[in-house]
């Protein structure tokens, strides 16, 4: 238990208070995106009305009051995940794009044909498709380390698969379809002890827990601002300065050069090598305010809370005849993929809807995974910090009613 006061958190999420159909919204879509508090809208609109520029380019005093309040989200996010340089931080527009970048510059020099690129039978589609992409470049081929029944790796296999022709091991942290917590650690540690690079994929890990990249040692780590109470169109690639000197630019324009002429053109120094183009300034100053505010209530409560919520519906859920829990890792953050018996996710969804209920239906942008079990998709209750127990009460009753509707 933590001693936070969390429905007075709750109430600094001005998007919770409205009603859908109806009915107050209950919100439990927070996988595919989470809300943004009163702050951080706050602190985006006093930006615009105030302080909006172009930013690293003007010698004028506006220009640099908004280059000072955008760079200020690199300076919390490198403490934020413990990066040990502010030049590791590179601004991105989310994870995809984050493993797009490495895939497409890293990938490019680095894979040829015969090299492996090992992911995991549970990655979303942002983490095989930009390596599928590089791998018809360079003729690498993509293996898979299976899973369980339960959702967890089969961690003997991932050690057999791992060999001399890997040049990449590109894994989620937590998987947005079953709520795995993978054991990053181990994968890293054996992979690093064959010298081969790992990113993880850690857009459903960042809004959860405390990560620490340095105690991770994690070469890439990849996440996006609005699954943790951000904007959207902002994102992060944290990489470790060695990969990322001597790794070509993948974008090219304003911004990331040295000197341009139309003969040869040389780069930017980090983080701006990477870094083409005017950004989404607003959003990376709305994401250094998101910061903030997680700090003050800090990740390990968070953490805490949402195990809490999670044990909570696990249990409630888990009461109703016919729900099947799909992902029962036995290491699992908070969210909830199920089916009803005879009852298609949409359907369930499209009703729970009515109810005010917001959750996903689907295959969750993770097609492999369905075809893993067998099934045409899932709905999924992902729940946040600041749900509590009536919106998962809610969610029982709402499903209740799904099963009597049909
Ligand atoms: N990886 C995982 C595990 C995700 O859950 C998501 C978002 N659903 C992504 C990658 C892609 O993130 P974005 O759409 O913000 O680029």
């Amino acid at each position: 238990k933590t001693n936070i006061n969390w429905e007075a958190n709750r109430a600094q999420f001005p998007v919770l208070q409205r009603e859908v159909n109806g009915q107050p919204l209950v919100y439990l879509d927070n996988g595919a995106s989470s809300q943004m508090p009163q702050r951080v809208i706050d602190r985006i609109n006093a930006y615009h009305a105030n302080e909006h520029s172009n930013v690293h380019r003007g010698i004028h005093s506006l220009s640099q009051y908004a280059t000072d309040a955008y760079e200020l989200a690199r300076k919390r996010v490198q403490k934020f995940i413990n990066a040990r340089y502010e030049e590791e931080i590179i601004y991105t527009t989310g994870t995809t794009d984050s493993i797009n970048l490495v895939a497409q510059s890293y990938g490019r020099k680095h894979f040829k044909e015969g090299d492996e690129i090992l992911l995991t039978a549970m990655e979303h589609h942002a983490n095989i498709v930009p390596w599928q992409m590089v791998a018809e470049l360079t003729g690498a081929t993509i293996k898979v380390i299976p899973m369980t029944d339960e959702g967890e790796l089969l961690m003997d296999e991932f050690h057999a698969l791992l060999s001399n022709k890997t040049k990449m091991v590109a894994v989620v942290h937590v998987s947005n379809a079953l709520g795995t917590i993978n054991p990053v650690e181990e994968i890293i540690e054996a992979s690093h002890a064959k010298d081969i690079p790992v990113l993880v994929d850690g857009a459903q890990a960042t809004p959860h827990s405390v990560i620490d990249v340095q105690e991770l040692d994690a070469d890439f780590y990849a996440f996006s601002a609005h699954k943790m109470c951000g904007p959207t169109g902002f994102g992060i690639l944290y990489g470790k300065k060695e990969l990322l000197n001597e790794m070509p630019p993948y974008r090219g324009g304003g911004d990331m050069i040295d000197k341009v002429t139309f003969e040869k053109t040389t780069w930017n120094d980090l983080p701006h090598k990477f870094e083409a183009g005017t950004p989404p300034i607003s959003a990376g100053v709305g994401f250094a305010e998101t910061i903030a505010f997680l700090d003050e209530i800090g990740m390990e409560n968070i953490a805490a809370r949402e195990q809490e919520l999670l044990d909570y519906a696990t249990e409630k859920l888990n009461e109703i005849d016919g729900l099947r829990i799909v992902g029962t890792a036995r290491n699992k953050a908070s969210v909830i993929s199920f089916l009803l018996e005879g009852i298609h996710p949409t359907d369930a969804g499209t009703i729970l809807d009515q109810k005010g209920i917001a959750v996903r239906t689907g295959h969750h942008c993770t097609q492999p995974i369905m075809d893993r079990f067998k099934i045409p998709g899932t709905a999924r209750a992902s729940i946040s910090f600041y749900n509590n127990e009536e919106d998962i009460d809610r969610l029982a009753e709402g499903i209740k009613y799904v099963k009597e509707f049909f």
